[in-house]
């Protein structure tokens, strides 16, 4: 959960979709820093960047059935997932392993998942115990019993419970409440009144149907109760922020006594709830979104117990999906998969249950993965693209001329504070009280999910472990946490075409140098600047700063919505603000330091491309990317990243030395004019 408050360098993956494909590029293709073969020189550079570096790849990588989008990110995580996989088939082939080892955990938990005829077999009786106790509940006096023994099992109806920093003391650690309790993806889903969202409304209420009768309603009862499951999501959707709201830091953050809670929310029994969970003092909490805590209560008010035990077997049944028999797995895919994105085939078995184990055992099979796939040459090499980068960065906030002297103090401060992890961390989870059983998969799921839970819950009113991580060493991906002033590089993303130990300067620092400049301007950026170097919420710009940077956000923001992707659908601007800062800063930044790399040496000319040319290739081959249209339609409106296209044909033409590296002209379709131009960082 803590994982969706982090800022990600790409959106944290679906549940379905963050398997891997068949489809391999070749070690040799892999370790090519730059092929000429992927690119398409038929193409402008300054009509369609994207396209002359990506074109010859987006031709011959055609989307596989299992994917709703496939670019380079997918090859990675493929290539990572074989890896695991024979990690996890190394460890499973010990039929000795010990009771309670970490090799009788990752075997037991995948064979679990593997064993589809026991788990076929078993069927909805996997969660009898669950049904029951929902049918069980005779006053909604006992539904905040109820929400938080789900919680505990990583079901979360309502809203999400989680112990974090408190954002005005970031040293310590408070519990946490964020809006949720939706089937669909997000807030609009529900309120949109567009063809689309009304149709997919209608699959939905089909969708939660099918998923009744698989638990055995029979058919008007399961219609009934998906028409029950939509008006009870729709009045939650309605008190809700959205995604645009939610991206505004002090949006999230109310702190409130127990008692205020309890006024705030008096329909929800928080005794009944804390007392539950075995909390006795909770301390401030802070409750999120406060108009949705407040809004629970009536809806609460509004809906029967025999509503609320509808709503409650669905959030079972839409949670347990993957993990039970085929036809609810299957039922799930095709809504979330097929219907949302667009994605015609699942994945196969072995790569979801990989997935899930990968998660729920993530750093024992995290240690495993980097003794053998993560080579300590390659945290030196970070190490110093770090140094310089900061070095970089520094230079430029010191030459900037729309920030204040003042303002220019502090934040050379929190750069120079800005933690860094590479790879993993220092010290590992331990395990040893996860109980893993060879017979039932949704045991094991669940037993991770509470593992995780009882982890959050012994952190309240502690101290912020510091050296904890947000991902596994095994993502790939990488992050910035604004209440640590951390950036985050897992050893999963220190792979090519990110970082490639094979490739020149010019082509690393294009590629894991710009995500390493993007992560750093997270705590610059629209949101991340309203924390300070100990990563507490608090203002440190002067009033004119702050004016002059957001009017140069504004002129981004217009040349991302400016932007089609498809049809008339366009990039909104404001969603994806903070990324496309931070890729514009992140260009600026390596740029820079790899100039600094040079020592005034010139760069080699390397199959007919110069070193910026190379810097500029290295970074646009890390989104090629082919997508579905339904996935790009779902991620316009969900993904706070802009789509690979435009990350690549946006940011770089608002760069003299971009512009000049491919002799841009001013008629070029993608050409921005000199006034126009964005510069933040
Ligand atoms: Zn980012």
């Amino acid at each position: 959960m803590k994982k969706l408050f982090l800022i990600t360098f790409i959106a944290v993956a679906m549940v379905f979709t963050n398997a891997c494909s068949d489809v391999k590029e070749s070690k040799t293709t892999m370790t090519k820093a730059i092929d000429p073969a992927n690119m398409d020189l038929n193409v402008k550079p300054g009509d369609d960047f994207f396209r002359y570096v990506n074109g010859g790849w987006l031709a011959s990588n055609p989307i596989p059935p299992e994917y709703s989008q496939f670019g380079a990110f997918h090859v990675l995580l493929d290539k990572n997932q074989e890896d695991l996989k024979s990690i996890v088939m190394e460890v499973s082939a010990d039929k000795l392993a010990k009771k309670g080892s970490v090799d009788q955990k990752i075997r037991d938990f995948y064979n679990s998942g593997m064993d589809t005829v026991k788990i076929d077999e078993v069927g909805i009786a996997a969660i009898s115990n669950d049904l029951e106790a929902i049918q069980k509940l005779n006053t909604k006096a006992e539904l905040a019993g109820h929400v938080a023994d789900m919680q505990k099992v990583g079901i979360n109806p309502l809203f999400y419970f989680y112990v974090s920093a408190d954002q005005l003391n970031s040293s310590m650690n408070i519990i946490n409440f964020y809006q949720g309790g939706l089937g669909l993806p997000d807030v609009d889903y529900y309120t949109n009144t567009d063809e689309r969202s009304q149709q997919l409304r209608k699959d939905y209420v089909d969708h939660v149907s099918r998923m009744f009768a698989l638990a055995g309603e029979v058919e008007f009862v399961a219609n009934s109760n998906a028409e029950t499951v939509l008006a009870m999501e729709t009045a939650l959707a309605n008190t809700s922020k959205t995604r645009l709201e939610r991206r505004i830091a002090e949006e999230n953050f109310y702190k409130v006594s127990k008692e205020e809670l309890v006024q705030l929310c008096p329909s929800f029994d928080w005794d009944l709830y804390f007392q539950t969970l075995g909390i006795d003092e909770t301390g401030e909490i802070n409750v999120g979104q406060k108009n949705f805590i407040a809004g629970i209560s009536a809806v609460i008010d509004k809906y029967s117990i025999e509503d609320w035990q509808t709503y409650l077997t669905w959030n079972l049944l839409d949670a347990s999906a993957s993990y039970l028999s085929s036809d609810f797995d299957k039922q799930n895919f095709d809504f979330f998969g097929t219907t949302l994105s667009g994605q015609p085939e699942q994945k196969p078995r072995w790569k979801r249950v990989l997935g899930t184990t990968s998660n729920g055992l993530g750093e024992a099979i995290g240690q495993l993965y980097v003794e053998k796939y993560f080579p300590p040459e390659s945290k030196q090499r970070m190490d110093q693209l770090v140094k310089n980068l900061r070095i970089s960065f520094a230079d430029r906030i010191k030459e900037l001329d729309w920030m204040s002297d003042t303002t220019k103090i502090e934040a050379l401060a929190k750069l120079s504070a800005i933690t860094v992890k590479i790879g993993y961390p220092d010290k590992w989870k331990d395990y040893s009280v996860m109980e893993v059983v060879p017979d039932s998969y949704i045991k094991n799921v669940r037993s991770a999910n509470v593992f995780e839970f009882n982890r959050e819950l012994a952190k309240i009113g502690k101290p912020v472990d510091k050296s904890e991580w947000g991902m596994t060493p095994q993502t790939v991906n990488a992050y910035y946490n604004p209440t640590n002033n951390e950036i985050v590089f897992p050893a999963g993303i220190l792979q090519p075409p990110f970082f490639n130990k094979d490739a020149d300067d010019a082509v690393n620092y294009g590629a894991i140098g710009v995500v390493i400049g993007h992560e750093m301007t997270h705590g610059f950026d629209d949101q991340g600047r309203k924390y300070n170097k100990e990563g507490n919420m608090q203002d440190w710009w002067t009033e004119e700063d702050a004016e002059r940077f957001e009017a140069k956000t504004k002129v981004l923001n217009a040349q991302y919505d400016n932007y089609a992707m498809l049809d008339t659908l366009h990039v909104d601007g404001a969603l994806t603000t903070g990324e496309n800062i931070a890729d514009l800063g992140g260009l600026n930044i390596s740029y820079d330091a790899y100039q600094m790399s040079l020592h005034g040496e010139p760069a080699p000319i390397i199959d007919g491309f110069t070193g910026d040319q190379r810097f500029f290739l290295g970074y646009a081959q890390v989104w090629r990317n082919n997508i579905r249209d339904k996935e790009l339609m779902r991620r316009l409106k969900e993904d706070v990243h802009s789509p690979g296209e435009a990350r690549v044909n946006v940011p770089l033409f608002n760069l003299d030395v971009f512009v000049n590296a491919f002799d841009i002209s001013p008629e070029d379709a993608l050409a921005i004019e000199t006034k126009d131009r964005a510069i933040i960082w």
